[in-house]
């Protein structure tokens, strides 16, 4: 498996590792766009949503409450945070594993770019 994201899952390549479960493991991105640039990454190998199925309801539902779990950890969850998933080339996905960014930590421009 040459994916990269799947070989952080797995720990082959290592990463800043904030939370891991079964299904999950958020990191720090390697280059952060804000104070705080989580990656939240399922371990299952999807390219991004158009490739969710039903079965994968219950995977994504606890992925944003692990997301909102560590908005309060982390003293965020008042001042506000985004959470964005970029999927194919006009998004600028670059990573063909689904993940999710967690941006905090400074005033979020709307609409993005
Ligand atoms: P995308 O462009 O696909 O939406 O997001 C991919 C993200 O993964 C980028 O923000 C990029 O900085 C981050 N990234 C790429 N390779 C690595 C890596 O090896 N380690 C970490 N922690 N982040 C990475
Ligand atoms: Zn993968």
């Amino acid at each position: 498996m040459s994916c990269i994201f799947c070989k952080i899952a797995s720990g082959e390549i290592p990463a800043k590792t904030v939370y891991q479960d079964d299904r999950l493991v958020v990191i720090e991105d390697i280059n952060p766009a804000a104070p705080l640039h989580l990656l939240l990454i399922p371990r299952k190998h999807l390219i991004n949503v158009l490739d969710l199925q039903e079965v994968d309801d219950q995977l994504i539902g606890h992925l944003f409450r692990v997301a909102a779990g560590i908005a309060r950890e982390r003293g965020i969850a008042e001042d506000g945070f985004r959470i964005v998933t970029n999927t194919n080339s006009a998004a600028g996905q670059s990573v063909f594993h689904i993940h999710f960014h967690m941006l905090a930590g400074r005033d979020l421009q709307w609409p993005p770019g």
